[in-house]
């Protein structure tokens, strides 16, 4: 465990984390919402910091990112805990538990910079359950991974508050931001957060120039209204540009919505294409659809990275440009 950043001393020996939104007041010997930031001794403490409970090399498609060095390995690590409460987590095993249920084993800052290096891995991505509540041990890789050459890679659910995301922002290379309805009640009622934050990070990353790609999880019947689908892909391309890779996912019944039946092909396709019309990158995932696992050329329609699940078939992009000579909005080799 080490001393946290940003919270503050308030009366009665009690603590206010101001690391997200949710703005925790927390007593003595307990802990914030994400069951990982906990006051002792009224300092509060980040006990994930050295100890992961999950690490795996993951193809970068896998994020997913599908414009930031495709066919490469990314060192994944995640950490437990999380600020929001899902209904539809697919991690609920690990982030809807604090560091305090876990018997974890120590991996030292400069040791999983070593081994992301060592496995030959392009970049390390802070995914799997919500890495920001982690804040002091990912930005000490963080900078420890930038001065070895590798790339950071944020998979969050954006809620964490400005100024810490500013600061972060200068270690992070590239984002996929899960965006899990354009919708405040959505957020308040499924996942216990706030939608107007997540903007906000989506914004402030953008202006920070990191490669951004945003998912949106599709669930049956709770977010899946074509209302819904435009209003979000239209906030993206007017707030974010035409050229941010938008992702719908597929959902499988788990957790709280186990009783949910998984989304169909149908309800995918039909985001895909209402997707197209706005945006000139859209993917669709968690389902097998070859057509929606490519990109595409937005200028002569050639298929210009052909994949199937997160295996690379081909890629002829040279310096990141199609044959016919449109660039492709990305960070590639
Ligand atoms: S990071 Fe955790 S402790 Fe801090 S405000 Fe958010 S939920 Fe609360």
């Amino acid at each position: 465990m080490k001393r946290a950043e940003f919270w503050k001393k308030i009366k009665g020996r009690k603590v206010q984390c101001e690391l997200c939104p949710h703005y925790c007041v927390i007593k003595e010997g307990e802990c914030g919402k994400c069951k990982v930031r906990k006051n002792v001794g009224w300092k509060l403490y980040a006990l994930n910091y050295d100890y992961p409970v999950s690490t795996n090399i993951d193809p970068i498609e896998k994020k997913p990112l599908f414009h930031f060095f495709p066919g490469s390995k990314s060192f994944s690590i995640g950490m437990a805990g999380c600020n929001l409460r899902c209904d539809h987590c697919q991690n609920y095993l690990i982030s809807q538990k604090g560091s305090e249920e876990f018997c974890m084993k120590k991996f030292k800052v400069i040791d999983v910079v070593k081994k992301a290096v060592e496995s030959g891995c392009k970049s390390i991505s802070y995914t799997y359950t919500e890495p920001l509540v982690s804040y002091e041990y990912i930005i000490e890789i963080m900078m420890l991974a930038k001065k070895k050459g590798l790339k950071n890679v944020i998979v969050s659910n954006g809620f964490i508050n400005p100024e810490p995301l500013k600061k972060l922002c200068e270690y992070i290379d590239g984002a996929n931001i899960d965006l899990k309805a354009m919708s405040d009640e959505f957020y308040r009622k499924n996942c216990g957060g706030r939608l107007k934050p997540v903007l906000e990070s989506l914004r402030l990353l953008k202006k920070n120039k990191i490669w951004l790609e945003v998912t949106n999880l599709l669930i049956p019947g709770k977010n899946t209204n074509e209302q819904q689908i435009k209003k979000l892909i239209n906030w993206v391309g007017e707030n974010l540009g035409k050229n941010v890779p938008l992702h719908f996912s597929g959902f499988f019944p788990t957790y709280k919505l186990s009783n949910l039946e998984p989304t169909s092909k149908k309800i995918l396709n039909k985001s895909l294409k209402i997707g197209k019309e706005k945006m000139k990158y859209v993917y669709v995932g968690n389902i097998r659809d070859e057509e929606g696992e490519n990109t595409i050329c937005p200028k002569c329609g050639e298929i210009v990275i052909d994949r199937s699940g997160y295996e690379i078939i081909y890629n002829k992009l040279k310096k990141g440009e199609c044959l016919c000579g449109k660039k492709i909005s990305g960070v590639w080799e």
